[in-house]
């Protein structure tokens, strides 16, 4: 088997690197707007949307570290090993929490900000938060130790689950049911979540799971359209089930029906998309093919052309030196064109060779090659075929040619024959098919005549 080299689309790991940075940039700056937020107790940078949760300071702080983390890795990775501390920082501030969780005891780190004259219920970082800032710390430590591949991607992807059950968790929460372990998770946290995971993925385009994505094929460019939207539609399926039932009244069934219908609507806007891109890659493809096509086609006959002619011939002459195949070449002219020409003018000489175009695809097999070879210079290929045969489809021509109704005057054609011998080069052949031809004008024109032997003598075949 052929083994393809693996092509990458440069827009496309341009387009993941970028991303990638721009994560980095966004979760760090927005963290950083919570931890003033907490710094300085303004509750509207804590909350991003409203509702009773904050992201707490640690979380917020973790999110810097990973931002930062990233983006050392992108700009100077392996050399100061800043996305690898950076990173260790990060799951160490989500296990320090679980740790705090699972034993009850108090780090203290959420104190930092606390603002002693409200005496507000000190907020604590939910568990799945700290479970995913362990993980996520984990994640970035692997990518910049360049370590572990299958790990790291199992990360990401059980990063995603969690990211994908929370904001689901999250559209039912905000139509206005459900608690559960998501329930104390901020929204800004979930998405901050989600762009650092597709940040990290995105930072080593040529590996694992983003090299698909990152692929310069069909399956590449579908990955990068469908893989962000199927992660992301469930939960919005969700959303609309839970808005239709408590907002707008709708009974179970109902909103039921309408998550169907309106999942069906998705599955058929993905399918369309899938098909409207299958649609343009054979286009092009047929597009391509024709144009190989036109490079080989005379545009007056749609007979093949010289260059067609020629490469048919050196395969033949290949086939006759490695499998000792038998073929033969047909040389054929119009007789008095010239004058054709003088008389009808060259509109009407060109309707004929276009006439003599069809005739001699008629007269010939498919496997056949039938080419222009100049002017008002024929040639045919018959693979397969010995001189004795050769020679029966030349007289069918001929009759062609004589039963055709021409509308100005009948028009002949002359035929020179030659069935190749082993050790011809194309060149010998073809000299000794246009030898039978000048034999066959010589006689009379409105013949053939066979190339008898290599010396070109010929025995003219009677009209
Ligand atoms: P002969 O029987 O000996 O072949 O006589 P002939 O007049 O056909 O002589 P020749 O084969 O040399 O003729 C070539 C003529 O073919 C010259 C030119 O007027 C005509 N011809 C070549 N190409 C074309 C073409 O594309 N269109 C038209 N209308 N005429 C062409
Ligand atoms: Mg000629
Ligand atoms: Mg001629």
């Amino acid at each position: 088997m052929i083994a393809v080299p693996f092509h990458q689309n440069a827009g496309a790991v341009r387009g993941f690197v970028l991303f990638s940075r721009f994560a980095a940039v966004v979760v760090g700056a927005s963290a950083l707007v919570v931890l003033a937020g907490w710094c300085w107790q303004l509750p509207l940078l804590t909350t991003l949307a409203h509702g009773p949760h904050a992201m707490t300071p640690n979380a917020a702080l973790a999110f810097v570290l990973s931002g930062a983390a990233l983006l050392a890795q992108g700009l100077a990775p392996v050399r100061w090993h800043a996305g690898t501390w950076l990173s260790l920082a990060v799951m160490g501030i989500g296990l320090a929490t679980l740790g705090e969780h699972l034993w009850s005891v108090d780090a203290g780190i959420d104190h930092l900000f606390d603002d002693p004259a409200s005496r507000a219920p000190r907020a604590r970082m939910a568990v799945p938060v700290a479970i995913a800032l362990a993980l996520l710390g984990a994640l970035g430590l692997l990518v910049s130790l360049q370590r572990c591949l299958y790990l790291r991607e199992i990360i990401a992807l059980v990063l995603l689950a969690i990211v994908v059950t929370g904001l689901a968790s999250y559209a039912v929460a905000l139509a206005g049911s459900i608690s559960g372990p998501f329930e104390q998770v901020p929204l800004q946290t979930l998405l901050m979540l989600l762009l650092m995971v597709l940040g990290w993925l995105s930072s080593t385009p040529a590996t694992g799971l983003t090299r698909v994505a990152t692929a310069d094929t069909f399956g590449g460019a579908l990955a990068r359209r469908l893989l962000l939207p199927s992660l992301l539609l469930p939960v919005l399926f969700l959303f609309v089930f839970e808005v239709s039932q408590s907002l707008l009244g709708l009974p179970e069934t109902l909103a039921l029906a309408l998550v169907a219908l309106s999942s069906g609507g998705a599955v058929a806007g993905l399918v369309w998309w899938v098909a409207s891109l299958l649609d343009k890659l054979e286009r092009q493809r047929m597009e391509s093919a024709l144009l190989r096509n036109d490079a080989g086609t005379d545009a007056l006959t749609g007979l093949a052309n010289r260059r067609a002619f020629d490469d048919a011939l050196a395969s033949l002459l290949r086939g006759q030196r490695e499998r000792d195949a038998v073929f033969s070449l047909l040389m054929l002219d119009l007789d008095r064109f010239k004058t054709f020409n003088d008389d009808f003018g060259h509109l009407a000489g060109d309707q004929v060779l276009r006439v003599t175009g069809k005739l001699l695809r008629t007269a010939v097999r498919p496997s056949d090659v039938a080419a222009r070879y100049g002017g008002e210079e024929f040639a045919l290929l018959l693979p397969d075929t010995d001189a004795a045969a050769a020679g029966e489809a030349a007289a069918r021509i001929l009759r062609a040619f004589r039963a055709f109704a021409w509308p100005q005057r009948a028009v002949t054609v002359s035929i020179g024959v030659a069935q190749a011998t082993v050790g011809d080069s194309a060149t010998d052949l073809i000299e000794r098919a246009d030898a039978a031809l000048y034999e066959a004008k010589r006689a009379g024109r409105d013949r053939a005549a066979m190339a008898t032997s290599v010396s070109a003598a010929s025995a003219v075949v009677a009209p």
